[in-house]
């Protein structure tokens, strides 16, 4: 059974997407650039985009999250050991920097010290800080890492559904429209990545 278009109902001029971009890309191996139309079509379709997009839909999710639920206040003790944290990791840097100035074993040696003791200083108070955070907060933390979670779930699944549905794409020559003929949906080209993804 042959493929036939949502608009001219005839299947004379409908050709694969798929098809059409590696004929397209194999072009390229006669010294050619990609025709125009595999071109076309082949936009946003890379990894790249794939990285940004699930990345902006990660943000975009979890800064409504936030919105919707912001972390509850920290208790005094766990802000003090922030202040602690940032404390020791700005004297630290500036003393470590200082003792690289200075020439000779000493000054090494007083560089590597003081590097080391900033590091043990951050972790003990970053511990300490974790240790003394609010029930409260550790509850939201909790929901939080489940909603992210969920949230990278679901960019998944959307990557899937949209790189199975590229699979079953046409495109109708005549009538400059691309389809998915499973499901009864189309659009123009310049929308595919639109009717892939969230249709
Ligand atoms: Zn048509």
């Amino acid at each position: 059974m042959s493929t036939s278009c949502p608009k001219c109902h005839q299947s004379d001029q409908v050709q694969k997407v798929s098809s059409i971009v590696s004929d397209g890309v194999y072009d390229t191996s006669y010294g050619t650039a990609r025709t125009e139309l595999a071109q076309k079509l082949l936009i946003n379709r890379s990894d790249i985009v794939w990285d940004k997009f699930i990345r902006e839909h990660w943000m975009t999710k979890m800064v409504e999250y936030r919105k919707q639920f912001p972390p509850p206040e920290m208790g005094q003790t766990a802000k003090i050991a922030l202040l602690l944290l940032w404390l020791s990791l700005c004297l630290g840097a500036v003393l470590t920097f200082v003792f690289s100035q200075v020439s000779g074993t000493i000054g090494i040696i007083c560089a590597f010290s003081t590097a080391g003791s900033t590091l043990i200083a951050l972790i003990s108070s970053y511990n300490f800080m974790k240790s003394n955070q609010t029930v409260e907060y550790k509850e939201w933390q909790k929901k939080y890492d489940a909603a992210r979670l969920q949230c990278e779930k679901e960019a998944q699944q959307i990557k899937q559904k949209t790189f199975h549905r590229w699979d079953n794409l046409y495109y109708c020559h005549r009538d400059d429209v691309v389809f998915l003929p499973n499901e009864n949906l189309s659009s123009a080209p310049s929308e595919m990545m639109d009717l892939l993804m969230w249709k």
